[in-house]
């Protein structure tokens, strides 16, 4: 394990941010598995808390964005400003939890195609992305996974997930 010190701090943390965030872009990963692969690494490698907030704005296409960050009580919080072209495939949905959380499988994105586990019933709908996905969409035509009374949020709070 490496030690962050006064001296390496500032490329450590900019280096580990971006460097998931490009891995993220590569594997199609969105904004919360961003999030948490950066702790997930700064623990293992630093033994760090790194917490990360996107910004989005308008850049030029070579222009890879800013980081910037403060150090509280051994947490890092970063604040990574990208290019807002990036928002569609970093806000859209993370259809594994959700599917988890609902007991279905999302088998196509966008257009998305569903299925009930317990009915085994198909069926279809648009997804808008940085739109929270209606919990009418996610509910089984058959009423299998229909909430009691729990408005499920299906939301992603916009700031650090302390
Ligand atoms: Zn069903």
């Amino acid at each position: 394990m490496i030690n962050i010190t006064a001296e390496n701090e500032e490329y450590v943390i900019c280096d580990l941010v971006a460097r998931i965030f490009d891995e993220t872009l590569c594997q199609r990963k969105n904004k919360r598995q961003f999030k948490e692969a950066c702790k997930i690494e700064g623990r293992r490698l630093y033994d760090a808390t790194v917490l990360v907030r996107l910004n989005y704005t308008q850049l030029e296409p070579n222009n890879p964005g800013s980081i910037s960050y403060y150090k509280k009580n051994d947490t890092f919080f970063v604040t990574y400003t990208v290019a807002d072209y990036f928002k569609d495939l970093l806000e859209r949905p993370d259809w594994e939890s959700i599917g988890k959380k609902k007991h279905i499988a999302v088998t196509e994105e966008r257009r998305v195609l569903l299925k009930c586990d317990q009915c085994g019933r198909e069926w279809s709908g648009i997804v808008r992305s940085g739109k929270p996905v209606s919990e009418r969409l996610l509910s089984c035509p058959q009423g299998c996974n229909t909430p009691s009374n729990e408005s499920a949020k299906i939301q992603e709070v916009n700031s650090y997930d302390v």
